[in-house]
């Protein structure tokens, strides 16, 4: 496995493997990296000949007020599991490498990017959207694969894709949950031992909704309620930012469900804020 910081090189290793025949698929992540990852490049490699995999912590992608200095790192180990899941280059750039102190280009899908955790991290997904841009732009990929987990995300990068004809094939993948149901993510860390205990109680909500569902209840007014009911109970310290059902594709509200919708939810546990979603099959 190579590890490149630099761009010039990513970009010339790249374009070798090109020139060669060879397809590329690219997984961008912010690091610290878990089994949802890992599950992320397994597939990857099947789908290409070459797995490109960048860690970076993207600065222009947190608010003033998150948590971009205390971020988990861990660049070692990231760079043993990669290499251990098939991993051909793994990029690794500094954020004074990616971007020029006067950079001024951004790439935004404002619609989709309004509601959601789109209210809350207003310039988030600008950030998202610029920095796979760039990547794509260095690795052109014929292939990239993101996580259900950041539907959102996945949803905005599938719509800038088509937009901008960019021509990469987007390729989504499941949520990988812990035993206990909480969606695997770098930041579950940050948690305390009593609220990792109580998290799982996230992914039981949505089962609850998915079974009212499943009972005949198909107003989303209610079987928000639900989900906000149980959280009370099994999680009273907890804070809901959001539980919203929205369609798939356009992450519009829906109010009856009468078509596949997405339940997305983002919880806070004292500072931590983490997000979960099903899609809900009616
Ligand atoms: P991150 O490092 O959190 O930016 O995530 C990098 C990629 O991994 C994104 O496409 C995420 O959606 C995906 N990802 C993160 N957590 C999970 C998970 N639990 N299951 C599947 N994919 C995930």
């Amino acid at each position: 496995m190579d590890v490149l910081a630099d761009l010039t090189s990513l970009r010339e290793r790249c374009r070798n493997w090109r020139a060669q025949g060879l397809t590329l698929a690219l997984v961008p992540t912010m690091g610290y990296l878990h089994a949802g990852h890992l599950s992320l490049f397994d597939h990857a490699r099947t789908l290409a000949d070459r797995l490109v995999v960048s860690v970076f912590v993207n600065p222009t992608q947190f608010g003033p007020n998150e948590d971009l200095d205390r971020y988990p790192r861990d660049l070692e180990r990231d760079t043993r599991l990669a290499a251990e899941h098939g991993v051909d280059l793994l990029f690794t750039p500094e954020a004074g490498a990616m971007y020029h102190p006067d950079h001024a280009t951004w790439v935004e899908v404002p619609e989709l990017a309004q509601g959601l955790c789109g209210a809350s991290r207003p310039v988030h997904f600008r950030g998202v959207c610029t920095v796979v841009t760039k990547l794509f732009g260095l690795v052109r990929p014929d292939v990239a694969v993101f996580g259900q987990k950041d539907w959102q995300q996945l949803a905005i990068i599938r719509r800038m894709v088509r937009d901008l004809d960019l021509g990469v094939e987007i390729v989504g993948r499941p949520i990988y949950r812990e035993a206990d149901g909480l969606a695997m993510s770098s930041r579950n860390v940050y948690l305390t031992a009593d609220e990792r205990a109580q998290a799982p109680a996230i992914h039981g909500g949505l089962l609850r909704v998915q079974a009212a569902l499943k009972a005949g209840e198909a107003d989303a007014a209610k079987l928000a309620l639900i989900f906000r009911a149980h959280l009370a109970e099994k999680l009273p310290g907890a804070r809901v930012d959001y539980a919203e059902f929205v369609h798939p594709d356009s992450l519009g509200p829906v109010a009856r469900l009468g078509a596949p919708t997405l339940l997305a939810v983002a919880v806070f546990l004292g500072k931590v804020r983490l997000i979960d979603n099903m899609l809900l099959e009616v």
